[in-house]
C-alpha cells in the first residue's frame, strides 16, 4: 500500500485525511505513474483546506499535477521508464491527482518532461508556471507588444504564476514592472529580471474607467479592482492576459478601455489546453527559464504538511513555488 491524499464525504462533511491505498484502488487508466514530485498551486489551497469545493466526485486524490515515471502502460504512446508531467486535466476535481505515491492516468494527459527540467524542476515550475508560460504565449500571439517597447505588468508579482511570469518576460527582453503587496519582496523580484515595482495598493486605488496609459500588456493573476484599473492603464491596443482571482473573481470595470482603446483582455485556462498548447508553453519554459532562477523561487516541502501549507498560499504567505515531495 502507498499513502494519498483524499478528500471524502463522511456522514455529510467535506474530509481532507491520509488513507492507505493499493494499486487495485486507482482509477482503471492504461498508464501507471510512479509520482516523485507534485505541487502547491492555490488551486490546491482551496482543495486541501476545504474552502473551495473543487473536488466534484468523492472520494477524490487531490493534488492538480504530478511528475513522474511511467511504471505501467497499456499505451503505445508511453513505455516503462518515460519521465512524464501532468497539469490541469480535471486532476483533483473529476480525475484523481498527484498527491499519491501512485496514480493511473490517461495517456493522453501526459506531457513528456522536457530534457531541460528534473521532475523536481518541472514541479517546480507545476501549472503555476506552466500557466505562466500560456499567458506569455497569449501576449506574444496577440502581436503587438514589442520587447523593450514600454512596461509589462505582472500582478500577484511574488506568487507562483506572477514569478514564473516575470523570469519569461525579462528572458525575452520585456521591461517588466511587478505588481506586489509584499515589499519584502523586491530584491527577490529584481532577481528574476523586474525592473520596476508598483504596490498593490496603488493598484487598488479607485480610478477611472480610462487611466493614464502606461502597460503595453500585462499578466494577471488577482482579478477584480486591480485587473479593473490595469485594463483602464493598458495602452491603446495592448493587452493583459488573465489567469486567476487571487484578489476576487469579480470585475469592476466598464467596456471603455476595449472600444476607445483597442485594450484586449485574454483570457487563460491552463487545465483544459490543448497538447499543442502545452507542448509550446513547455518548450518556452525549457528555453527561457533559467534553472538558477528557478531554484532561487522553489522550497521542497514534504506531503504530510500539506494541511499547513495550503493555509499559508490562501493567505497569500508563499513566495514563489512549493514542490511537494509525496514520499515525505
Ligand atoms: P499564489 O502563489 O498564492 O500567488 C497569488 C499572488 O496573488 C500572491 O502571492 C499575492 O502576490 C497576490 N494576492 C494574494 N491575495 C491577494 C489579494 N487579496 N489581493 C491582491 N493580490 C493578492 O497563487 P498561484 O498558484 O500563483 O495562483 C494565482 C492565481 O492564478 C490563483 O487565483 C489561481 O487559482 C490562478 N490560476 C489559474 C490558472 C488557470 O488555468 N487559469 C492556473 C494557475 C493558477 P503578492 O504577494 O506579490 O502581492
Amino acid at each position: 500500500t502507498f499513502r494519498a491524499l483524499v478528500i471524502d464525504n463522511v456522514e455529510g462533511n467535506q474530509t481532507v485525511a491520509f488513507r492507505d491505498l493499493s494499486r487495485s484502488d486507482l482509477p482503471d487508466h492504461d498508464v501507471l505513474v510512479e509520482i516523485a514530485y507534485s505541487t502547491l498551486n492555490y488551486k490546491d489551497g482551496l482543495a486541501v483546506s476545504g474552502k473551495g469545493r473543487i473536488a466534484r466526485r468523492l472520494p477524490m486524490v487531490a493534488g492538480i499535477d504530478l511528475a513522474g515515471t511511467v511504471v505501467e502502460s497499456r499505451s503505445a504512446d508511453w513505455k516503462v521508464g518515460d519521465q512524464v508531467v501532468v497539469n490541469g486535466w480535471g486532476l483533483s476535481e473529476t480525475e484523481w491527482g498527484g498527491y499519491s505515491r501512485f496514480q493511473r492516468l490517461k495517456p493522453e494527459w501526459l506531457t513528456r518532461l522536457p530534457d531541460a527540467f528534473t521532475p523536481l524542476q518541472a514541479m517546480a515550475i507545476g501549472t503555476a508556471g506552466y500557466t505562466a508560460s500560456l499567458c506569455v504565449d497569449a501576449l506574444e500571439d496577440w502581436g503587438r507588444i514589442q520587447p523593450g517597447v514600454g512596461e509589462v505588468l505582472v500582478t500577484g508579482a511574488a506568487g507562483g504564476v506572477g514569478s514564473v511570469a516575470i523570469s519569461l518576460l525579462a528572458a525575452r527582453g520585456y521591461n517588466v514592472t511587478a505588481a506586489t503587496g509584499r515589499p519584502e519582496t523586491h530584491d527577490f523580484l529584481r532577481g528574476l529580471g523586474a525592473t520596476n515595482f508598483i504596490s498593490r495598493e496603488d493598484l487598488l486605488a479607485k480610478g477611472g474607467p480610462l487611466q493614464k496609459e502606461r502597460w503595453t500588456g500585462g499578466v494577471d493573476a488577482v482579478g477584480s479592482t486591480i485587473l479593473a484599473n490595469a485594463l483602464a492603464q493598458t495602452v491603446r491596443g495592448g493587452a493583459i492576459a488573465c489567469c486567476g482571482l487571487a484578489g476576487g473573481a469579480d470585475l469592476p470595470a466598464t467596456v471603455l478601455p476595449h472600444i476607445l482603446r483597442s485594450v484586449a483582455l485574454i483570457g487563460v485556462d491552463s487545465v483544459m489546453a490543448s497538447a499543442s498548447q502545452r507542448d509550446r508553453a513547455w518548450q518556452r519554459l525549457a528555453r527561457d527559464l533559467d534553472p538558477g532562477k528557478l531554484d532561487t523561487l522553489t522550497r521542497v516541502e514534504p506531503l504530510s504538511k500539506i494541511q499547513a501549507l495550503g493555509d499559508e498560499i490562501l493567505a497569500g504567505n508563499v513566495r514563489g513555488r512549493v514542490v511537494i515531495d509525496v514520499t515525505a
